[in-house]
């Protein structure tokens, strides 16, 4: 029996069920320097999923690794009950790139947490559960967190603390708006939105909480301008707005830092996970200071920011600007997509690609009908792996693969990537049938 089964066995017998594995031999991967990662059985790859979006800056980077070495030999963890230098300079760093004035941060250990404390902070502020998400989302796995995710898959209760109204997704393909040009789109969403407003809601809603492009939702982009024709409709009723950048933020959209800016509006607070620990756990949320501060009882989190997490965050951020990331994202990204699109013309199943910075979403489903095909999906996962490649799946259907490197990559990795990505789907292509 091989590394891999061995494990899968022992996988199996004391994790839970639901814990998906990708592939239909699982692997488990071991060692990785740059984009590069060494399975097990000692197989190499191109990292395209980057550990769901997390490793930002790449496996193995000198200037993160010392930093983290370092503290971890010096203290690992104090609480909250104490001053912390590397949390502070952390929270000075991300108010300032946050953009939002006099803004105050606070830490937690996951994005989900990271969602739950800005929903506290909206409902405390605005005194209402009422909130706005949007179908097709995805914002974490505890009960509010899942209460806002439109996405059956992810939904494994319906018990909910939050009073929701749905609306839609933004989708370019998949949505009731998505015959309308750009400009009709937003105004029908935006009609939309006050209907829902006054037919679903008591009027006094909290928030609205989106995330600029969704990314379990299988890269799904909204048109430019989407977040703020909804943020104007509910700026007349004072709803706040909270933007999900847990895989938007940092620069991975390559023309923002943030993926709200596209859409020309300032949120009221914003939450951030995943890449900026480049996989140590640490994630937050970032607001206006009288929200943040709203909250009329104590709260903590006891591993938020820790020294180490937040020396490490401290680093990668360093990394991340001294190697101007978000540019490369944007190069990157640009790059990849147009030979997977070009790619894409030529094969049927191939319905949609779509990608801004380096988040590229590939759709399959039948021509003519749109019908989601789970199937190849599943398929060119195995088929990229054989090429040499990692790369995600995602949407609701489970029909669309998601491809966001670390954003380091370079020229030749590109380059790699883009081979074995076009080999992978002129191959799922044949597999259609
Ligand atoms: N929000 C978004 C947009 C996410 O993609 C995720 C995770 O994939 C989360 C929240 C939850 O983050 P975590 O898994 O760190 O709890």
């Amino acid at each position: 029996m091989g590394r891999h089964a061995e494990m899968l066995e022992r996988h199996q017998r004391v994790l839970p069920s639901w814990l998906a594995l990708y592939y239909d031999e699982p692997m488990s991967l071991v060692d990785g320097e740059g984009r590069h990662v060494v399975d097990a059985e000692g197989n190499r790859y191109l990292d395209l999923f980057a550990g769901i979006l997390t490793t930002m800056v790449g496996y193995n980077v000198p200037e993160v690794v010392d930093a983290i070495r370092d503290q971890a030999g010096r203290m690992v963890h104090t609480s909250t009950l104490y001053l912390n230098e590397h949390q502070i300079a952390l929270a000075e760093k991300i108010a300032d790139m946050s953009g939002i004035p006099d803004a105050k941060v606070f830490f937690v250990a996951s994005g989900t947490e990271a969602n739950e404390a800005a929903l506290l902070m909206a409902t405390s502020t605005r005194r209402s559960n009422q909130i706005l998400a949007l179908r097709n989302s995805y914002h974490g796995r505890t009960f509010a967190a899942m209460s806002i995710t439109g996405n059956r898959a992810w939904s494994a209760s319906s018990l909910n603390p939050l009073n929701v109204s749905w609306i839609a997704s933004g989708s370019r393909l998949r949505s009731p708006l998505a015959h309308l040009d750009d400009e009709a789109y937003l105004a029908a969403a935006a009609t939309d939105l006050r209907e829902v407003l006054a037919t679903t809601t008591a009027g006094d809603v909290a928030c609205l909480i989106a995330e600029p492009i969704q990314g379990v939702g299988g890269f799904t982009i909204p048109p430019d301008g989407y977040l703020k024709a909804l943020k104007d409709v509910c700026d007349e009723h004072g709803i706040l707005f909270i933007s999900d950048e847990v895989q938007t933020g940092w620069g991975r959209t390559g023309d923002h830092l943030w993926g709200h800016q596209a859409h020309g509006v300032a949120p009221d607070l914003m939450t951030f996970a995943k890449g900026l620990g480049n996989g140590l756990a640490i994630a937050g949320v970032v607001g206006r200071a009288e929200i943040v501060d709203s909250l009329p009882a104590n709260s903590i989190s006891t591993f938020g920011g820790n020294h180490l997490s937040a020396r490490g965050a401290l680093a990668t951020l360093e990394v991340l600007e001294r190697d101007d990331l978000q540019g490369n994202a944007a190069k990157q990204g640009q790059r990849l997509l147009s030979e997977l699109m070009a790619v894409g013309d030529d094969l049927d199943h191939v319905i949609d690609v779509r990608g801004r910075g380096l988040m590229i979403g590939v759709e399959f489903g039948d021509p003519g009908t749109l019908a989601p095909r789970p199937d190849l999906a599943n398929a060119a996962l195995g088929i990229a792996r054989e090429q040499g490649v990692l790369i995600g799946k995602g949407g609701l259907y489970g029909n669309v693969l998601r491809i966001a490197p670390p954003l380091s990559i370079t020229d030749e990795e590109t380059d790699e990537a883009a081979r074995a990505l076009s080999e992978t789907l002129r191959r799922t292509e044949q597999s259609a049938g």
